[in-house]
């Protein structure tokens, strides 16, 4: 499973008034992302995406589906709750400010992997990973939504309600025409309850959490190199 964050690049090419403020938000926005996703392992945060795995062996047709659609609406609801927290933290900058044009989307997809271990870091290789990477390519025009392989689709008994489910067909990179499903994240969440304000107390920690980081940021970039080390 891949979550991912949608309006990124515009929203990094954009706001780039106070150096490392984007890059600290889109950091606690994944983090929270990950938390949420309780039964995946994170594999890898790749740039605005997170690659998440579970095995799918141990679980029947029926709860390979309910799993992905019930850690998408933990993901997608961690994740608004924490942008909101962001834009609502007292620094005035434009990216700690205008975090609401970002979205969070899924491609899920069950296969064979193999698992690689190079030092202590766990990779998947193989051509169903490549095959859920190729999701993200894809011609879904809703800003939110579950998107899954037809494999993982048809694994199963419950799948989402089938008015919700809309079926499109993709062409995908190397691999060739594929029948995909997806859900807006809407229809299986229903509308995002609204995020309560944190206090001012609250806002106040929120900022220095995010001022802390972006300075932090930018005292690693302007720190000279050392050619030897310290001591
Ligand atoms: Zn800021």
């Amino acid at each position: 499973m891949i979550a991912d964050i949608g309006g990124y690049t515009e929203y990094m090419q954009f706001h780039r008034t106070l150096l490392g403020h984007a890059e600290a938000a889109t950091t606690r926005l994944l983090e929270k992302v990950v938390d949420a996703a309780r039964d995946f392992d994170l594999i890898e945060i790749e740039g605005d995406a997170a690659f998440l795995s579970r095995e799918a062996d141990t679980l029947d047709g029926d709860a390979r589906l309910a799993a992905i659609t019930e850690a998408a609406v933990a993901m997608h609801r961690a994740f608004h709750v924490e942008r909101r927290l962001v834009e609502l933290n007292l620094c005035p900058c434009d990216s700690c400010a205008q975090t609401s044009d970002l979205k969070l989307k899924f491609v899920a997809h069950v296969g064979e992997v193999a698992i690689q271990k190079i030092k202590r870091r766990r990779k998947l290789i193989g051509m169903d990973v490549i095959f859920v990477h190729r999701l993200l390519k894809n011609p879904v025009q809703v800003p939110e939504y579950v998107l899954l392989s037809e494999d993982l689709y048809r694994s199963g008994g419950t799948a989402p309600p089938d008015h919700l489910v809309h079926e499109i067909s993709q062409d995908l990179e190397g691999i060739g025409p594929v029948r995909t499903y997806f859900v807006e994240v809407e229809d299986l969440a229903g509308p995002l309850a609204p995020v309560p304000d944190p206090s001012g107390l609250r806002r106040v920690g929120e900022t220095v959490g995010i001022l802390g980081r972006g300075l932090r940021c930018q005292l690693r970039l302007r720190r000279p190199r050392r050619t030897a080390p310290a001591d």
